[in-house]
Order: C-alpha cells, then structure tokens, then sequence
C-alpha cells in the first residue's frame, strides 16, 4: 500500500493546498495531513483549529486522513511508517525553499524519506495563506482563496465582515 504525509502550517487552508490533497489522494493509497504544530511561529489559528478545518474540508476523502504533529517531519515519519512527503510548488520562488528541505529531510533521515512536488494548478499559483491573512485582515475578499466556511472563520479572528 503506497501511502504518504502532506506536511504543513495550513494556517489557513486554501484551495491550493486543497488541490494537492485531492490530487495526491488520486496518487496515493492513503494520504495523512499532517498539521505542523510549530512553537516558533504563533498561528492564527490553534492547531486543534487547524486539524478541525482540515477534517471538515476533506470528509468526502475517504482516504485522507489528518494528524497534528510536532518536532522534525522525519521523526514523525519513521515513526509512523511514512517514505514520501508531498509538497505543492507554486514559482520559482518555492523551489529553492522546498529544495532545501527536501535535501535535508533526505540527509536527516538516511536516505529514508523522499519528497514529491505536485505543481500548484496555475489557478491557485497566486495563493498562499499569508496573503490569505493579509487581505482579510484588511477586510478583503478571499472567497476565492479558501471554503467558504473557513473564511468566516478567517474574518471572526480578525473582528471583521
Ligand atoms: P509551510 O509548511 O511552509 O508553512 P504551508 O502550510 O503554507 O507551508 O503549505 C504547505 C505546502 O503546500 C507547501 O509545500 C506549499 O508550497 C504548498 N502550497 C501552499 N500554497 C499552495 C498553493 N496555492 N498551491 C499549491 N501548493 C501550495
């Protein structure tokens, strides 16, 4: 059975980490979200919030499931028997970045843990959750860059719509 992890902040989900879930869930027998809980940065949203939404989002993906977890991505992996992480690449820009922890992660786990791109679907290139929290917080729209039910979710944590 293949399966694998799609790592990430996901604060919050957008339609473009959407497409690369359904599309690595067409890929792959199993697929796990799993949810950084990172302590370094702090979040809009909890992690307990994030792992919600993400579950809400893909409850008509029987074989996505989605966990949170802490620490290095390839602790977790071997723990829990994962060999490929699944990463989106929207630009250029992404790659150097993405490069860089996929040689790591490569490194860090002996050789272990592969990484997959899946390109970003040109209409969700532009997309990311930073710019997602930036518009919103000015009170802009982002019906197109996330569900509808997570952008009021969005606009609740900035007092805002
Ligand atoms: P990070 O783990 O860097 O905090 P995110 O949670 O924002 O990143 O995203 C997780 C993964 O999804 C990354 O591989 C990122 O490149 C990818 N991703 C983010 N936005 C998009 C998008 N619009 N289209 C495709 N992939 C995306």
């Amino acid at each position: 059975m293949k399966k694998a992890i799609y790592p990430g902040s996901f604060d919050p989900l957008t339609f473009g980490h959407l497409d690369i879930i359904r599309r690595a869930a067409d890929i792959f027998d199993d697929i796990t979200v799993g949810v950084l809980d990172n302590h370094t940065k702090t979040p809009l949203f909890s992690i307990e919030e994030r792992v919600n939404i993400l579950k809400e989002a893909t409850k008509d993906m029987p074989n996505v499931k989605v966990e949170s977890f802490s620490g290095l991505l390839v602790e977790y992996a071997k723990n829990n028997g994962y060999h490929v992480s699944v990463r989106g690449l929207r630009a250029i820009t992404d790659f150097e970045y993405e490069l860089q922890i996929a040689q790591t992660n490569k490194m860090l786990s002996g050789g272990e843990l592969d990484t997959m791109f899946l390109t970003s679907d040109v209409e969700f290139s532009y997309l990311s959750s930073s710019g997602v929290k930036e518009i919103a917080s000015f009170g802009g729209d982002i019906s197109h860059c996330v569900p509808e039910f997570v952008a009021k979710l969005v606009y609740e944590k900035y007092n805002v719509k």
